[in-house]
Order: structure tokens, then sequence, then C-alpha cells
């Protein structure tokens, strides 16, 4: 069966009811909650910049496609994500990362766009309701964050070209330099995020040129 795929306004049956006390995509994720750097300016309002999750052990390095990224890490003895409570609500629910959000939804990149499709049989709650793709990611403006996620997979896949055609000692400080600009620096949270991650990707980009 050919997959189905919807925009952001599209309605998809993916609303799970505040998921009724399931936690099991909290759970066993391995280091699949890859972060992004939206995700990094959320847990900086939340008070948790990235290096604090290092440091705590709440997320870990690990490498995509030869380039360094922080995820979320999972307990070793319970195999639970850090953020998630004793009565199995996530803690950070407001400021919780873009893979959260989207289960169980995946995304698709194709033709320098992205759509949506639905993981049908990854989420526990079979009696899920359709709602707006828009509305269940939760993110203001919509359509902003989506052209950030479309623009940080198109940069990903830029530098993992450059890192693959690299010394190896050359590739090592481009990924500290990623590691650092996109999550190791501050944002300014009093301004607009869209606009910052634009300067730094600009930044990284017009280097290369020179
Ligand atoms: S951040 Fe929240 S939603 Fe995401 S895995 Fe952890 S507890 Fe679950
Ligand atoms: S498997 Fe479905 S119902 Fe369970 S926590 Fe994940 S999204 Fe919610």
């Amino acid at each position: 069966m050919e997959a189905k795929f919807y925009d952001l306004n599209d309605l998809v049956r993916a609303d799970c009811h505040d998921c009724h006390g399931c936690s099991s995509c909290c759970r066993g994720m391995g280091d699949s909650i890859l972060l992004d750097p939206y995700d990094a300016y959320q847990f900086q309002i939340e008070g948790q910049p990235v290096p604090a999750l290092l440091e705590s052990g709440a997320a870990a390095l690990t490498v995509w496609e030869g380039m360094i990224l922080p995820h979320l890490q999972m307990n070793v003895t319970t195999q639970a994500c850090s953020f998630l409570s004793t009565d199995g609500r996530c803690g950070i629910h407001d400021h919780r990362p873009g893979m959260c959000r989207l289960f169980p939804l995946g995304r698709n990149f194709s033709d320098g766009k992205m759509n949506y499709f639905l993981l049908e049989q990854a989420c526990k709650n079979k009696s899920r309701s359709k709602i707006k793709v828009c509305k269940w990611l939760g993110i203001e403006p919509a359509e902003k964050y989506h052209g950030f996620v479309l623009e940080w997979h198109d940069f990903r896949r830029e530098m993992v070209h450059i890192l693959a055609e690299g010394e190896e000692e050359q590739a090592k400080q481009l990924n500290l330099y990623l590691l650092r600009t996109f999550f190791l620096t501050p944002y300014d949270t009093n301004n607009d995020f869209f606009t910052q991650f634009a300067q730094r990707t600009a930044r990284i980009r017009a280097a290369f040129r020179e």
C-alpha cells in the first residue's frame, strides 16, 4: 500500500487524546530522539540549555551520517527519558522536542519539500481522532517552523556532504564548530529563533564560499 502524505493543514488520525497514561514512546527510544536547533532554543527557555543536558546525562551526542548531533538519552536502568515523570507525564511538555511533538507522524523530504505521514502501527492508542497536522505539532507560527525543519534538513545534508569530503582532522574541526554554533552557543530567547537560526546558517555557508 502506498504511503499517504499530509500537508500542514491536512487532517490526520494522530490525536491520541493526551496519551491516556501511555508513555510508550518516551521509553526505550535509544538515540533516536535527535535534537535540532529549535529544540536547543526551547530547552534554553526551559532553563536547561544543551550543555547542561549533556552534563546531567539527560542528553548525549551521537554521530548521524558523520555529523555530531545531540539526542535525548534514555536512563540506563529504566530505559525512560529523564523528563518522564513517575506518573508517566512529560515534565517539559510545553518545550518538548520536535521529534516528541511529531510522533506518531513522520516527515518525508522530497523535491525540496517536506510533508508528513502517519506511522500507523507505532502508536499504542488505536482509537485516535483526526487533527490538523499543524495543530498536532502545536508550534506557532506553523509555517515558519515547517520551513525551519526543511531548512535544517537541507543544511545538514550540505554539511554531511562537506564532512564526507574533508580530511579526518578538518571534518572533526567542522563538526565541533557546527555543534558549538547550533547547540552550545546560547540563543537570545528574547528574540525570534528563526532569525537567529538563519543568521547562523548564513555565517557558515559564507565561510565555505570564501
Ligand atoms: S521529552 Fe517528554 S515527550 Fe519527549 S521523550 Fe522525554 S518525556 Fe517523552
Ligand atoms: S505510543 Fe501513542 S499513546 Fe502512547 S505515548 Fe506515544 S503517542 Fe501517546
